[in-house]
């Protein structure tokens, strides 16, 4: 496997060179949103610290992104009236994944609605600050 990038486009954000719809953060995890949504409400849950994917991320820093991926979660039902949640994680060029910093993608779910093409349409950055607006806000309602 190819040792990790710092400059993959994930990282960048991370250090705050590139914009983010962001949506929380601690001290071992980020999270945004996707800015081409697969679903509204679309969210990409990170570890801090550098790994390329679920392959050598180190086993307590993928458990604080999954405990984090879980609130995201929890809120996208509140938030977006969802009547499920897709959680997606891609590894490796062969197993989907396409920006090599590791990310857990946590979609809200309408019943009977498909969602969008993966990175099919760029949304609208009022859509975009709107929908952060709302997840932020039934993160903090908890
Ligand atoms: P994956 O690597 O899991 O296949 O998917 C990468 C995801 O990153 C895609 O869903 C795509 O829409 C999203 N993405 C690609 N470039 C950017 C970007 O610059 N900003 C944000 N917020 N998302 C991005």
């Amino acid at each position: 496997m190819p040792s990790y990038d710092p400059n993959n486009i994930f990282a960048k954000i991370l250090r705050g060179e590139l914009p983010c719809y962001k949506i929380y953060e601690d001290d071992k995890t980020f999270a945004f949103l996707d800015i081409m949504p697969r679903a509204p409400g679309h969210t990409l849950v990170l570890p801090k610290a550098p790994a390329r994917n679920m392959l050598d991320v180190a086993p307590e820093d993928l458990g604080h992104v999954i405990g984090v991926a879980q609130k995201i979660a929890k809120a996208g039902m509140k938030a977006f009236a969802a009547d499920g949640i897709t959680i997606q994680q891609f590894n490796e060029g062969a197993g989907g994944q396409v920006v090599f910093h590791l990310h857990v993608h946590v979609i809200p779910r309408r019943e009977g609605v498909p969602m969008k093409p993966p990175a099919s349409e760029k949304e609208k950055p009022d859509v975009l600050a709107d929908h952060a607006k709302k997840l932020v806000a039934a993160l903090a309602a908890g």
